[in-house]
């Protein structure tokens, strides 16, 4: 069986070619399934009914099934919990913003990263997502939306889900050109976000696509003492060579880089950790998101109280930094990376 979710324009024109069809085929699909979205082969009323027929036997469309779904009663965020075709499950959430909805998917069944806040890491890296199924997580979203719309519409992607994307770099970056394609979703790259724990030949690799798209670097910490701790890959990732890496990310863009700050407390939230934060930052294109830490129940991590988290952030603005603190959408339901899927693996 082919799996038509993930195949691009050309892929589908080749495959109606093989099947003995004009190649304009190919695009009535790839609108079927990334324009009008449709899951059955009965839906597709232009193709004709000889060939659907024929399609059912040699090809299928696979949606992840949702199992679980949390939705926030306040700002509308909804978590998703998606089981895939081999019974792996992932996370997907639904971020409702003023300028838009935005979808924040999975790129990996697990992470190898190892952070030491994070809950995605725990159990290790099962095995990466193939862009087909980074796809299928806005089509799984797009059948299953929360509330009764007329017009339902994703404008926004940001990989920042479960995994490394820049691990899973060649899949990625077929979902990305995949969900930017005019004729099917038509994601502006501008409006698309690669969060990364700070993979610096990744980050370079990424540069030379020559896309529009926002680096955003996980950095919770200052210093290479204190990220190591936190994060192992800064031991081969260290700041004084990632930094220059991502500015020259923001120059050769012209996309201001955005910098993930956890505030977790008493670790990484004192004056003086935002005062070297401030001059490590000093010059560079950037903008820093300040997080107050989500409590991962096998972590020995709390997050910062409030008013260390306000101090932070004016000591940032008060030395010119752009800094905001994020507005903790979905904090009632398990949103941070990871937490969804492992509230259940513990059932
Ligand atoms: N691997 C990528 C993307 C996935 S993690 C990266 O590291 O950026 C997405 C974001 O969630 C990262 O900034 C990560 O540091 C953050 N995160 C992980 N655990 C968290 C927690 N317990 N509370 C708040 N944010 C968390």
């Amino acid at each position: 069986m082919i799996e038509l979710i993930g195949m691009d324009l050309a892929e589908l024109e080749k495959m109606s070619k093989d099947q003995g069809q004009p190649s304009f085929r190919g695009k009535q699909l790839f609108s079927w399934l990334y324009d009008k979205r449709v899951s059955s082969f009965d839906e597709m009323t232009n193709l004709p009914k000889r060939w659907r027929e024929e399609l059912k036997e040699k090809a299928k469309i696979s949606y992840p099934q949702v199992v679980d779904r949390q939705v926030n009663s306040m700002d509308g965020t909804t978590k998703y919990l998606l089981e895939l075709t081999d019974g792996n499950t992932i996370e997907a959430v639904l971020l409702r913003y003023r300028h838009g909805n935005s979808v924040c998917i999975s790129t990996q069944v697990g992470c190898q990263m190892g952070c030491r806040f994070c809950a995605s890491t725990i159990g290790g890296l099962q095995r990466n997502l193939t862009a087909s199924e980074m796809l299928a997580q806005l089509l799984a979203i797009y059948r299953d939306w929360p509330t009764e719309e007329e017009e339902k519409r994703i404008s926004h992607v940001v990989l920042m889900g479960i995994g490394e994307p820049l691990e899973n770099y060649e899949e990625v970056m077929k979902f990305l050109r995949l969900v930017h394609e005019p004729a099917g979703f038509n994601i502006s790259y501008r409006n698309i976000t690669l969060s990364t724990s700070g993979l610096i030949w990744g980050i370079r690799k990424l540069m030379k696509e020559e896309l529009p798209i926002t680096l955003a670097v996980s950095l919770h910490a200052p210093n290479d003492a204190l990220r190591s701790t936190l994060m192992p890959i800064n031991k081969k990732n260290p700041l004084k060579q990632l930094i220059p890496v991502c500015n020259e990310y923001g120059e050769s863009t012209g996309r201001r880089v955005t910098y993930e700050y956890i505030l977790i407390d008493r670790v990484n939230d004192r004056v003086e950790h935002a005062r070297e934060l401030a001059n490590l930052l000093r010059g560079s294109l950037a903008h820093v998101n300040l997080i107050p830490l989500n409590p991962v129940e096998e972590r020995d991590f709390n997050p910062s109280k409030p008013e260390a988290v306000t101090k932070f952030r004016d000591i940032l603005s008060e030395r010119g930094i752009s800094v905001t603190v994020r507005r903790e959408l979905g904090k009632e339901i398990d949103a941070a990376c990871g937490q969804l899927r492992r509230s259940r693996e513990k059932l």
